[in-house]
């Protein structure tokens, strides 16, 4: 006989009473409540134990209680916990200094909010102020947030509940050669045709109305997309020919998460404007933000900027971005993301790719990738059809179940797995994270054809 259940936890209890937490619902499956977290492992009250292999929502890249971070935020609470933006404060200045020092040249000064849907509102507030013009071209597979603006701007069905949203937004179709909008052979050909339609979008409609084309430089939550050679350069081409400002997204990719600073870094493109959030300290407190270029942060040397928040540079935030900029430097972890993708994570996928006929498609940067899981690799049916929920999305909910049965806790997204360890993981723990995810594709590998 099963042993009985027992009684909730005060939190567990709390938490199902009370709490509404974020995409949802409240009364079926509440989730285990975490007691306590180390590095690239968190444990719940019932001392159940996982690897982490999503670093929460792809911020936690020093791990959790980083004693340096963990450190400075005590300093800086002892010091000054708060302050209005109004303020000069040390932690916030040398926050700014930090930032503009690892941007890309040209981008110089940086505009702080409370995290990424935030940043990416006053982007396109800036871009919009900049240009003259209203409208924002945005790509179908991307999630910029989930203000008003933000929801507005991104292509994922998390926008459809939030419908209809403010003008001035228009989709196009990005790169992604697994499944191609182009029926391209090739990246090559892909990212042609993808700077074709993006081209032709331009063109109809109307450069003259267009403020700024908003992308994620790899796309993140959309499935861990990274673009051909030439698409970024393509992108910041067709800016410059019609005058529309670019916004790179780099709110889940900035900050080492590929193996660079910025993702941009990659293929040396230089955007109009970035935004930041999550890695830039871990997520230990929030924060986010903008970075401008000069030409649009000149147009506030004398007149105000209109937007502002009451904890823009809030001194908690910025001291522990202050201390992750320099854990990132001192343990070298923007170089570890590259070496553990490039010797580790990749040569390992493509191990489980040959091996398992439900991974269809295997694709990152540094250590940030997915696995798509298939029902049928030869015509790449997803392992679940496309926004599914309940019982069509069984397959991954008991891959992922089976991955944190084992001790890992995965990053799943539709039919992908997402794989964003923490970039201090251990190299024995990452191995074993990828074994596990081996073990458990064996259950998703039971619904191909
Ligand atoms: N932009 C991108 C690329 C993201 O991945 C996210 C969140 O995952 C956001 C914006 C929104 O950030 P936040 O949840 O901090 O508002």
């Amino acid at each position: 006989e099963a042993a009985p259940e027992p009684a909730p936890s005060p939190a567990a209890r709390s938490d199902r009473e009370h709490l509404l937490r974020s995409w949802s619902s409240y009364a079926d499956a509440p989730p285990a409540v975490i007691a306590g977290g180390e590095g690239a492992h968190f444990w719940d009250e019932q001392g159940r134990r996982w690897l982490d292999f999503s670093s929460q929502l792809v911020n936690l890249n020093v791990g959790h209680q980083h004693p340096r971070l963990v450190a400075a935020i005590r300093a800086q609470a002892e010091t000054l916990c708060t302050l209005a933006p109004y303020h000069a404060n040390a932690a916030t200045s040398e926050a700014a200094r930090l930032i503009a020092d690892v941007a890309p040249p040209g981008l110089n000064r940086v505009f702080f909010t409370n995290g990424g849907a935030e940043a990416v509102e006053n982007a396109i507030r800036m871009a919009r102020l900049h240009t003259g013009r209203h409208k924002v071209l945005t790509a179908y597979r991307s999630y910029h947030g989930a203000t008003a603006g933000a929801i507005a701007a991104s292509g994922d069905p998390r926008r459809w509940p939030s419908e209809p949203g403010p003008p001035g937004i228009v989709r196009f179709w990005g790169p992604y050669a697994y499944r191609s909008a182009f029926h391209a052979a090739d990246a090559a050909q892909e990212c042609e045709r993808a700077l074709a339609h993006l081209a032709d979008t331009i063109a109809a409609e109307g450069p003259q109305g267009i403020a700024a084309i908003l992308l994620e430089t790899v796309v993140g939550a959309n499935g861990v997309l990274v673009p051909p050679d030439g698409y970024l350069q393509g992108v910041r081409a067709l800016c410059d020919a019609h005058g529309i400002a670019m916004i790179a997204d780099e709110v889940m990719v900035g900050f080492g998460r590929c193996g660079q600073w910025f993702a941009i870094d990659h293929w040396g493109v230089v955007p109009d404007l970035i935004t930041f959030a999550k890695g830039v300290n871990a997520g230990y407190v929030p924060l986010g933000g903008v970075i401008l270029s000069e030409a649009i942060a000149e147009r506030y040397a004398h007149r105000a900027y209109p937007g502002g928040l009451t904890y823009s540079g809030h001194p908690l935030a910025c001291a522990a971005a202050v201390a992750c900029i320099g854990i990132y430097r001192d343990e070298g972890l923007i170089e570890r993301a590259r070496v553990l993708g490039e010797t580790v994570i990749a040569p390992e996928l493509e191990r489980l790719r040959l091996r398992h006929p439900s991974v269809g498609d295997v694709r990152g940067l540094g250590a940030f990738w997915g696995l798509e899981l298939v029902r049928n690799p030869v015509n790449r049916e997803p392992l679940v059809p496309f926004n599914a929920s309940g019982a069509e999305a069984a397959p991954m909910a008991e891959f992922a179940a089976a991955c944190k049965q084992r001790g890992l806790w995965p990053f799943v997204v539709a039919n992908r797995l997402h794989i964003a360890p923490p970039l201090v993981i251990a190299e024995q723990d990452l191995r074993e994270g990828l074994a596990i995810v081996d073990a458990a594709l064996d259950v998703a590998d039971r619904y191909c054809v």
